[in-house]
Order: structure tokens, then C-alpha cells, then sequence
């Protein structure tokens, strides 16, 4: 440009030097803004998953970018309800409208708990009533990743825990440890549907070796990936268990549960010692309650993690302050993750990280299914 600058007309010659200068450095502004957001090709050729506490891992992840991070919404949770946080949804049509708002906040995979329609404060215990939330779920959000529970809540039986894998989600959570667990439920009052006294819970789910081996069976069966559950460190004897019987695909996909009742106290320093007792090709989602959800799920971002966030885990925004819904403790964690440099996943890069299959799975109320096709994925 500066050759055809006419020669002896230095005023003319000025002007389009600083113009020439000034659009220079609009585009190298430009151009570093876009590498910012160009995926390095390095990054692109790596795993997505690594050994987090590795120092020399962690060094060459954040160098050339460290993956997508995968947003988890744990939407309702099987404990509270409505008298806790009027945006806790319970009813089919509650979870996927919240479900819709998390997933366009940026949420690639949702976590469940149905409730039973005929008593919304308890969970569902039959294949048909899920069939139905999935399917709701499924109708608002075509792309997310269906994660059920098998946790469920209090005083269920083991089947009725498992009756969500018969509806097949793409993920279910497996518990790897006895769940004990000590809680006040508030009163849940009139004008709210199905109301309730105020209630002490007291009680154990035992989860022994052999149910644990039974629901991983099922999930192999069905073709469900299981979520890991790791509510401490001991929790890594049955995550080699499970190995051992060939009941895992990698990656596999572990959740550190930090900070419910006898699970880990949610301190820094017990999640680095958990992810010290995770298998290799492991990739971690960080989950944390309450208060602790905030700062945990931090930590996990700026180590290369996966965050849950959500109404189930805990029910505030901030201090004093009731979280409005699902998405605006969704929409706190994607800013967060694009602020420390990391991109939000899409559900198909999810569903690529997890090596879940590319095609969302379809979800048919119950007689709704069509004439060549069984209810769910295969
Ligand atoms: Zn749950």
C-alpha cells in the first residue's frame, strides 16, 4: 500500500500511512481475537481427557488449550422439592421447559430425577412414568445428553431404583458407595400440590458390591454409559472392581461427589486426593453442595474438568439469594468457563468426549412408540 503512495505529496502520503497503520492494526486485533477462538490443531489430536494432577500434563493441556468443558445440569434432584426452591421442577412439563432454559444456557447433558405424578415429592418407580419425562425432555431439547439417576430418593427399593435404565437414558449415575444420609425436609404446605409435614430422614442405602455389579451389568446390557459416582477416595476400590469384570467402556466417565453427608468434605485438597485414585482415561465431572458448588466447580474448570451444576445440588445463587432456575446457575458456569479460556461443549463434542453414539436417542411416551421401532435406543 505505502508503494503507491504518490511520490511528492507528503500530505496525501501522511494520511495514508496512518490509514494505512491504523487498518494494520485493526486486523492483527482481529486476527489475534479470531486465534483465540480458533481450536489450536494440537489440542485438536489430543484425548480429552488426561491425568489432572499430572504437573507436566497440566502444562502442556493449558499450553495448547485444555478441552470443551462439558456442563452437566442436575436439574431437580430426588430429596426436595418445591418447598425448598419454587423453581425445582417436578412434573414431566416443569423439567423440560427448565431443561430447555439450562440447555440453551449452555448445559450439553442433563441429570434427572423423575417423580412419581401421583406423589410429586417422591421419585418415580416405574419404567412408563420415565419413559414419559425422558420424552418431554427429548421433545424440548433434541441434542442434550439424558443422564437418569438410579440414586433416586429416600425409601426405595433397588428396582424401583433401577426402573429408569428400562427406559434407556444415554447416562445413568451409578452410587459406588452405601449411601447414609441425615437431613430435615421442610414442611411442604398448601397452596403447593402434595403438601406434607416437615420430616427427619435417617437412613442407608446399602449399595453392596454385588447390586453395584448388578446395575453396571444392566447399563452394559442396555448400552447405558454409567456415570461413576466417587463420594471419597475408597470409592476407586469398586471403579477397579468394575474394570476388573469388564463391566467399563473408556473414557470413563467419574463424577467426584464432594461435600454430601458421608461423602469427602468439599475442600480443594480432597478433590486433588480423589482424582489421585482415578484409572487412566478417566474423564472427570466435579459435582459439589450447596456453597461448595460455586468454588468446586471452579477448581474443575481451571483443571480441565466438567462441572455440575444445578437445583439439585444446590438451591442458591449466591449468599441469601435463591438460584431463579437452572439456567442461571448454568449460565454463571459457561461465563466462568469462557472467561478462564475454555470453551462451552456443544452435546455433539459431549457426546464425542464420552464416546457416546452421535445420534441423540429418541424417547416415545409410553404407546407412542412407532410400529418398526422398540421404545428407546438399542
Ligand atoms: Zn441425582
Amino acid at each position: 500500500m505505502d508503494a503507491s503512495v504518490p511520490a511528492g505529496n507528503p500530505i496525501r502520503g501522511g494520511l495514508l500511512k496512518r490509514f494505512s497503520a491504523a487498518v494494520r492494526n485493526a486486523t492483527k486485533r482481529a486476527q489475534s481475537h479470531r486465534e483465540e477462538l480458533l481450536p489450536n490443531p494440537e489440542q485438536s489430536q489430543q484425548r480429552p481427557w488426561f491425568k489432572y494432577t499430572n504437573s507436566y500434563e497440566f502444562m502442556e493441556r493449558v499450553r495448547v488449550g485444555l478441552p470443551p468443558v462439558i456442563i452437566c445440569v442436575a436439574c431437580n434432584g430426588g430429596i426436595q422439592g418445591k418447598e425448598a426452591n419454587e423453581a425445582i421442577p417436578e412434573t414431566a412439563d416443569e423439567i423440560a421447559r427448565s431443561v430447555q432454559d439450562a440447555y440453551e444456557a449452555g448445559a450439553s447433558m442433563v441429570h434427572i430425577h423423575a417423580r412419581d405424578p401421583k406423589q410429586l415429592t417422591l421419585g418415580a418407580r416405574d419404567p412408563d412414568t420415565w419413559r414419559e419425562v425422558l420424552h418431554e425432555v427429548r421433545s424440548r431439547c433434541p441434542e442434550i445428553i439424558i443422564n437418569a439417576t438410579t440414586g433416586a430418593g429416600p425409601g426405595m427399593t433397588m428396582e424401583e431404583r433401577a426402573s429408569s435404565l428400562a427406559a434407556t437414558p444415554e447416562v445413568a449415575s451409578l452410587n459406588l458407595a452405601p449411601d447414609m444420609s441425615q437431613f430435615k425436609l421442610k414442611q411442604r404446605a398448601a397452596p403447593l400440590p402434595f403438601p406434607r409435614p416437615a420430616q427427619e430422614i435417617d437412613e442407608c442405602i446399602p449399595f453392596t458390591y454385588g447390586q453395584i455389579h448388578q446395575f453396571a451389568a444392566e447399563m452394559k446390557r442396555r448400552g447405558i454409559k454409567p456415570e461413576l459416582e466417587l463420594y471419597h477416595p475408597g470409592c476407586a476400590w469398586v471403579v477397579r472392581y468394575l474394570i476388573e469384570h469388564d463391566l467399563l467402556e473408556k473414557p470413563y466417565w467419574v463424577q467426584t461427589v464432594m461435600g454430601y453427608q458421608t461423602s469427602s468434605f468439599p475442600t480443594v485438597e480432597n478433590v486433588l486426593q480423589i482424582l489421585k485414585e482415578l484409572p487412566e482415561d478417566s474423564l472427570w465431572l466435579c459435582s459439589a453442595i450447596g456453597p461448595f458448588q460455586l468454588p468446586l466447580t471452579t477448581l474443575a474448570t481451571l483443571m480441565g474438568g466438567h462441572v455440575r451444576v444445578g437445583l439439585e445440588d444446590n438451591i442458591y445463587y449466591s449468599r441469601g439469594r435463591k438460584a431463579r432456575n437452572n439456567a442461571e446457575l448454568v449460565d454463571r458456569a459457561a461465563r466462568i468457563a469462557k472467561e478462564l479460556n475454555r470453551e462451552v461443549a456443544t452435546p455433539a463434542q459431549a457426546r464425542k468426549m464420552l464416546g457416546l453414539r452421535e445420534r441423540p436417542s429418541p424417547y416415545y411416551a409410553a404407546g407412542d412408540a412407532p410400529a418398526h421401532s422398540t421404545v428407546g435406543p438399542h
